[in-house]
């Protein structure tokens, strides 16, 4: 066995019902003065009693999904005129993302409290949208210092985008079993996301306001973010940004869509993968596990439902070719691509 793993510092305070507790120790300790709060409109409440009693330097709410660059450039302006000496951001991965972008270009650390399941606080990848396309990249500086999980935050998360943000972070698990850097270490942490993803989201949708259901998919999501920050980019993800970035798709529905036609692709010639997969479903083999998690849970299942246009499947399966990640465990072709994405596109059962 030979491999080389980076962990990511970072501290987690995770305590259900607590993020104002918390998020006050974490300042008071670290002696923050002039923290920027980020929070869309519509978790401005939340955002306002989970600050309560902290000396807020300004808050900030243009949040946009994918971080268009002239957004970006405005929150780092105020991030400036402020003298912001922490970034708080209070959302979901959109939300986080901008915070990102801020401390990409100045440097100020973030603290991350996440209130959807995408994981972007534990990962060190940022994201910026310029003229339709999205550029990422990876830089220390916009890790998260400390990310405050309380999944009370969670349970006004519609059950519908519950659903797909948790097979977001699905999809971190299942792809870093054969992403570029895929170790065991990071096929560990992976294989437990997937568990305890498997394990909540079902609950969720029994019960929205099954707290302990919420809390199994905030720590899946967090294990998640930590093995594809490790693990990298693999097929799924490349796909779900080529299309992302082309068509403007929603980011959460899009893996969720996309996942079971990556698995059913790979897992025949990842035999491990689909082994350790298979296991953290409890189930048979890890296709038969995927499909009734997906029933279970009612997840999307086309494309066309989610704005991706027909005539966009050629386009898309050639960008993938052009973009795809080294090792993949099968080869990929334009003819085999063009197939994966049009059962996508369609809704047909994974093959
Ligand atoms: P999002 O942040 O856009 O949130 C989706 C919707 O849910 C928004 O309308 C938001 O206001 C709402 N919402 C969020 N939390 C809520 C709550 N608790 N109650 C009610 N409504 C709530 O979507 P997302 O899927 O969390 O994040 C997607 C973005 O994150 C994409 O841009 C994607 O590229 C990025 N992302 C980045 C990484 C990374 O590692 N850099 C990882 C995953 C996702």
């Amino acid at each position: 066995m030979r491999f080389l793993h980076d962990t990511l510092p970072q501290r987690v305070r995770f305590a259900t019902g607590d993020a104002a507790g918390q998020l006050s120790a974490e300042i008071s300790e670290a002696g923050f003065e002039r923290p920027m709060v980020i929070a869309a409109d519509n978790e401005k409440e939340l955002a306002v009693r989970v600050t309560e009693g902290l000396p807020v330097a300004v808050w900030h709410d243009e949040v946009i999904m994918h971080v268009p660059a002239d957004v970006a450039a405005r929150a780092r302006s105020v991030a400036r005129a402020h003298h912001a000496d922490v970034l708080i951001s209070i959302g979901g991965g959109s939300t986080t993302g901008l915070a990102k972008a801020i401390a990409l270009a100045t440097g100020v650390p973030i603290i991350a409290v996440p209130t959807t399941y995408a994981g972007s606080e534990a990962t060190d990848v940022w994201g910026l949208t310029e003229n339709s396309a999205k550029s990422t990249g990876t830089d220390r500086r916009v890790l998260p210092r400390t990310v405050v999980y309380d999944a009370a935050l969670t349970l006004t998360l519609p059950v519908g985008m519950s659903v797909a943000s948790g097979l977001n972070a699905l999809a971190h698990c299942i792809d870093a079993m054969w992403a570029p850097r895929a170790d065991p270490i990071n096929a560990t942490l992976a294989g437990e996301g997937a568990r305890a993803l498997n394990s909540g989201l079902p609950r969720i949708v029994a019960d929205p306001t099954d707290l302990g259901g919420r809390e199994q998919a905030l720590q899946g999501a967090y294990l998640s973010a930590v093995a594809f920050a490790s693990a990298g980019s693999g097929l799924h993800h490349k796909i779900c940004h080529v299309l992302g970035g082309m068509f403007d798709l929603p980011h959460a529905q899009t893996h969720a869509v996309v996942l079971p036609h990556v698995l059913a692709f790979n897992a025949p010639a990842a035999p491990e993968a689909a082994r350790r997969i298979a296991a953290a479903f409890d189930a048979p083999s890890a296709a038969a596990g995927l499909a009734s998690l997906y029933t279970a849970l009612e997840a999307p299942t086309a494309l066309r439902d989610h704005g991706m246009p027909e005539s966009g499947i050629e386009p898309a399966a050639a960008a993938v070719l052009a973009a795809a990640p080294s090792g993949n465990p099968r080869q990929l072709t334009s003819a085999n691509l063009n197939a994966l994405l049009r059962a996508a596109w369609e809704g047909e059962p994974p093959r």
